[in-house]
């Protein structure tokens, strides 16, 4: 690890999650109170290190738009099942549309909420579509011999802990003959990179259940 990097790994070593805009201090007291009207709809959640990435002096700091809220979301148009998710959910966190793959939904939490997210429902209270529980969803995939390719997401799958990831989750789909691949839909690589280096046994978990004939992605 380069010194830079081993520098940012200590100071980030525990990341600090922002849910309130009181906690951004870039913010005028404008942009927060126009802000605030699509949080009170719109879950705002980052960290700060992504927030340290962020350059103020630009308005349209890409980082910046993907993270902080705006008022645009409040537009009435579309559904909030954009991809109608719904009507391919077979068991309780499990969507199976595609037929070699199926989609376990595992975590509704991210380390961080982008704006655009097409899985925003996911985010609001009333929603119960995701469950840390994937015993249905293990059970309909033993059941459909066909599916090939597992996709665990959310939410984001690497914000769970090792331990809540790797035996509950990973293992018990390796106890699945016909499941040979097994993808991950994270963004942690961008939002907290250091929750990957700074875990080993996250690293010793990979090695462990990718193997040249069943990968993990
Ligand atoms: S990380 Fe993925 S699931 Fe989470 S808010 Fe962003 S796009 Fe949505």
């Amino acid at each position: 690890m380069n010194v830079s990097l081993k520098h940012l790994s200590e100071k980030f070593k525990k990341i600090k999650y922002l849910t309130k805009l009181e906690q951004i201090p870039q913010l005028t007291e404008k942009e927060r109170e126009e802000m605030q009207k699509v949080n009170d709809r719109f879950v705002f959640r980052t960290n700060d290190y992504y927030q340290s990435l962020i350059d103020w002096k630009d308005p349209n700091d890409p980082i910046k738009r993907i993270i902080m809220p705006d008022v645009e979301e409040l537009n009435e148009w579309g559904e909030l099942d954009a991809s109608n998710e719904e009507k391919y959910t077979k068991v309780h966190g499990l969507e199976h549309k595609y037929t070699s793959t199926a989609l376990l939904l595992v975590n509704e939490v991210c380390a961080a909420y982008c704006r655009f997210c097409f899985r925003k429902r996911l985010f609001m209270n009333e929603n119960d579509e995701v469950t840390k529980d994937i015993s249905e969803g293990l059970e309909y995939i033993k059941n459909n011999k066909e599916i090939n390719n597992v996709l665990l997401t959310g939410g984001d799958p690497l914000v769970l802990s090792t331990s809540k990831f790797g035996k509950p989750i990973i293992q018990k789909l390796r106890e699945i003959e016909h499941v040979k691949i097994i993808r991950i839909g994270t963004k942690v690589p961008a939002f907290n990179p250091f929750r990957i280096l700074n875990d080993p046994s996250l690293l010793e978990m990979f090695r462990k259940y990718s193997t040249n004939e069943k990968k993990i992605y």
